[in-house]
Order: structure tokens, then sequence, then C-alpha cells
């Protein structure tokens, strides 16, 4: 064979780049085609371990070799198996407090309470178990701040507030003020509580501090619950729940104390938590488990001097999958805008750079995630068993959702200065004529609920950006209402499906922006930092240390 070498990379890639359909250029009727396909029904709502699932993983797996990239999976292939459980507790929990002189007070289970268990399945029970009130339930060294200070919680039930002191007081001194710290979701209430060796954990619902009604508390988590599986560490924490401020007020006035009183001093440096002397909790329900596997589907570009560091793209696959029901309705969550437009443009990006005919210094790895929509687990599972080391895991970005509304004049941060990753965004936002912006509502916790979480918090700096406000043709107002129409209407709704008037300019601009991010972070030399005050940077200074 006499083919020279660059004859020969044509005759081996451009079949396959025919066979996809698209082109390596960052196209919008590439990125609709995507859409759509991911969004039909043959991929039934993408559910985790469902047909849909299979459906999806062959389809983006035939997308990635299509572009010639290589897999990133385990064992060398193109996944990475994620092991679940679903945990259904039974109807209705049964719990009550008793009070110091033996009164007990019933908490019906959706009204006052809502529990649960990440036990994997059995009998859980909590009895007799002294209730203590831990302040917002925190232990952050940066902001010197602990709420278990002094408290000897093991085997009790902590009483905790949701958000953080920053948010109750709207005081800038402490915490970030109005912007929730990591500290102030929910989930980081239930891990601190099990590091603290507590058998129970009740969070206090408030709608502002939260920032959801009770109905989504209820609706959330009276439901089968997925969780990661495998080889799960023996947890203290038995039972984890949500009390609504009525219950708890009770709860803490049978121990002679007011609420309201107890949570403004937990607001303060002198933080005061403690027992609610004479009060304890019980509570006993069965916990059925089921075995589901799901995979996270991963493909790389090879770097060319730095092979072994890497920067990271993910975007969620899944979405609610098909419900049950009759079969003459639509049963299906397409899930168009979330997450199918996300994947079409990590698929958009992931396509752009597989055809740089010279490859970048470091590699580049394309996470295509399970399960977010269930708590951000194939994330988490990576972030818990990661295929390339995270201290070589230079920084990254995450694609939820994509913009359908058109070229904007700006793009939004989400978690705006937690790290300097936002400089580059800037600057190359400033080199499309953008500006970038920070979250309208950061005090939401928004950088808390999607997979770049997952990796930020062990220490990976991670970017997620949302769409732009401000629309190049229709303004702002518009924007404003759109994005109204689209929560109102559509999300993680039935009707969350392909729409052919959507203009994906803006969304081409968005995928040119993150092939530029993605090689600057590949190809300079220094990596990227976490800012002073983040709460992450103990974690990334911890994992290089380890490396
Ligand atoms: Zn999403």
């Amino acid at each position: 064979m006499l083919l020279s070498l660059p004859l020969l990379v044509a005759a081996t890639v451009l079949p396959l780049q025919e066979a996809a359909g698209t082109s390596p250029e960052i196209r919008a009727e590439d990125i609709a085609r995507r859409i759509q396909t991911l969004s039909s029904d043959a991929f039934g709502g993408r559910g985790p371990g469902s047909q849909g699932e299979t459906t999806t993983i062959d389809y983006l797996i035939e997308q990635f070799q299509a572009m010639g990239l290589e897999p990133g999976g385990e064992g060398g292939g193109w996944t990475q198996p994620v092991p679940m459980v679903e945990l259904t507790p039974e109807a209705s929990p049964k719990s009550r407090f008793v009070g110091p002189g033996g009164e007990a007070t019933e908490l019906m289970h959706g009204r006052d309470v809502v529990l649960w268990s990440e036990q994997l399945g059995g009998e859980i029970s909590v009895a007799d178990s002294e209730v203590i009130f831990a302040g917002y339930g925190i232990v952050a060294p940066e902001f010197e701040w602990n709420d278990y200070a002094g408290l000897d919680v093991k085997g009790k039930t902590v009483l905790v507030m949701v958000n953080d002191p920053g948010f109750a007081t709207q005081d800038p001194a402490l915490f970030r003020g109005n912007a929730m710290t990591y500290y102030g979701r929910w989930t980081y209430k239930f891990e601190e509580a099990e590091r603290q060796g507590a058998a129970a954990c009740l969070i206090i619902h408030d709608e502002a501090a939260a920032g959801y009604g009770w109905t989504v508390v209820d609706q959330s988590w009276s439901r089968p619950q997925l969780q990661l599986g495998g080889d799960v560490k023996e947890r203290s924490l038995r039972v984890d729940g949500w009390i609504s401020g009525d219950a708890a007020t009770s709860l803490v006035a049978a121990a002679g104390q007011d609420l309201a009183a107890l949570a403004a001093a937990a607001s303060t440096r002198e933080a005061k938590s403690g027992p609610l002397p004479g009060v304890t909790f019980f509570t006993s329900f069965g916990n059925r488990m089921q075995r589901v596997t799901s995979a996270n589907v991963v493909a790389q570009r090879k770097g060319r001097t730095k092979p072994d560091e890497y920067v990271l793209v993910c975007a969620h696959w899944d979405h609610l999958g098909t419900r049950e029901g009759s079969e003459d309705e639509d049963n299906i969550y397409n899930g168009a805008v979330d997450n199918a437009s996300g994947s079409a443009s990590l698929l958009e990006l992931a396509e752009a750079i597989a055809a740089q005919e010279t490859a970048p210094a470091r590699s580049i790895l394309f996470l295509v995630t399970t399960a977010e929509e269930k708590g951000l687990l194939g994330s988490k599972y990576y972030a818990e068993n990661p295929i390339v080391p995270l201290a070589k895991t230079v920084c990254g970005l995450n694609i939820d959702v994509a913009n359908t509304l058109g070229p904007m004049k700006d793009i939004v941060v989400v978690g705006y200065g937690a790290s300097e990753l936002d400089q580059d965004l800037a600057a190359m936002a400033l080199a499309q004529g953008r500006t970038i912006v920070p979250e309208a509502s950061p005090e939401k916790g928004y950088y808390f609920r999607s997979d770049h979480f997952s990796l930020a918090k062990v220490g990976v700096p991670m970017m997620y950006m949302g769409e732009g406000t401000v629309s190049v043709e229709h303004g702002e107002e518009w924007v404003t209402r759109k994005k109204a129409e689209f929560t109102r209407r559509h999300y993680h709704k039935l009707s969350d499906e392909y729409d052919p008037s959507w203009d994906l300019g803006g969304a081409v601009e968005d995928v040119q922006l993150f092939h530029g991010l993605v090689n600057l972070w590949a190809n300079e030399p220094r990596g990227r930092e976490w800012s002073a005050d983040s709460e992450f940077r103990a974690a990334r200074e911890k994992s290089l240390r380890g490396r």
C-alpha cells in the first residue's frame, strides 16, 4: 500500500463521519438532529435501567465511534457500569415524638414528616432516641463555624435547619450572605449527621430557606428512591427526613422551648445548639430493595503531549422515563430540553474536538452520565470511582440544558466566583461579543443541583453555565418570560418535547464557546484553581497531595 498518511486517515475517518450524517463543524442542524433522536419516543424518555437506556447507550457509543474517538470507560470499553438500588419505604412509616412527661405526639407521614432510609433494605427502626437541636448542622472550618462543637449526637436524632446562617441573616459577612453555600443544601445536612454518628436527621422545612414548598418535599421523597448500590458501607444514619415547620415547632415546644428563638440564636456567631431535654423520637418501617444496573458512557480524545492529564466534559443522558398509564395517551417523558439538548451539545463538541487535526496537549474525557435526575448518581459514582485520577483531572464543564431561544448577548455563570474558570469564560465570551452574568438566584443553590457538583465535591474545578438573559433579537423581558413559561409548562413534564421552531443559533455559539474553553484548558501549561473561599478548595488540596 502506497497511501500517504493523511490519505489513510481520511480514508478511515470520512466514511464514518458520513455514517453519522453530521458535520464536524458546529452546526444548528446537527444539534437539532441529535436532540430529535435522543428525545424521540423510541428512546422511551431515557429512564435508567429501562429499555430506553439500552437504546440511548447504543446511540451514544455509535456517535462517538463514528467521530473516531476512543473508548474511555472501564476495561477499555465505552461504559462505566453504575450499580444502583431502588428503595421503597412502606406506604406510611409510623413515627412519633414523646415529651418529658411521657406524652406522645403522632407524626403524620406526608403532612408532618417525610421519612426514608438509605439503609439497604430490611426493618428500619429508631427508638427512644434523644432529640438534639443542632442549629444548621454545619461544620465549616473555612467559615469558622461548627454547630456540632461540644455535642455528642451518636445514636441520637438531630433536628437541623435548611440553608445557612448567611441566608437567614442576609449578612454578607456570614458564609456567603444571600448566596447558598453547599453547607445549606439538604444533602450536606445528612452527610454531616452521618459523619457525626447520628441515628436520625430531620431537616426543618422552611419554604424560603429551602427554595421550594412542602409539596415538593412530599412528592420527591414519598416515591421509590434510587441510590448507588454496590459495596455500600454501613451507615450510622438510619433515618433521613424532613419535618414541617409546624411539627418542628410543637416538637421543640414539648421541651418548653421556642423554635423561632432557637433559630435566631443559631444564626449568630454565638450559635447555641443542644439537647431538647426529655424529648425522644421513635419510628419504624420496612425498606424494600431492588437492584438496578445502569451505566455512564465515556469517550476520550488522547492528548498529544500530556495524555495522562484530562479536561472533563459531562452531560446527563437520562431523564424521567415512561410512566405507567393507558396506551392511548402519551406517557413518555421525552426530556428534549432536559437533557437531550445538553447531550446533543456534548456530542457536537466531541465531534468538533475529534475533527481537530492536532489533538490538544491534554486528553479530553467525555462523560455522559446516568441518573442525574435521581440525585446525580452517575456522576457521584464516577467521582467515587474515577476512571482517570481526580488529581490529574485539571478542570471541566457540565452541560445541563442547551439554549433553544436563539443568540444571546450574555451567558449565565452558575456558582459565579467559585473558581478561576469564570475568567476564562469571560474572555472567551468577550471574543464572541458577549458578557458573563452571575445567576439571578444564588440563594437557591443551583450550583449543587447538577453533575458538575459531584466532581466539585471531590475537588475538581468545574464550570456550569445557564442560558443567557438578553436575547440579541428580542431583549431581556422576552427571555425572562420564555424561561418562566418553560418552567411552568414543560419542566419535568410530558410536554418537554422537540420543537422545530426552536432557534439553536445560541446553542451553536455556546458549543463554540465550550470548544474554545476546552482547548484552552487542555493546552495551557498550568491547571485551574478554586477561589480562596471556596468550600471545594480543601478537597482539591487533599486530592493533589495524594498525587
Ligand atoms: Zn438536567
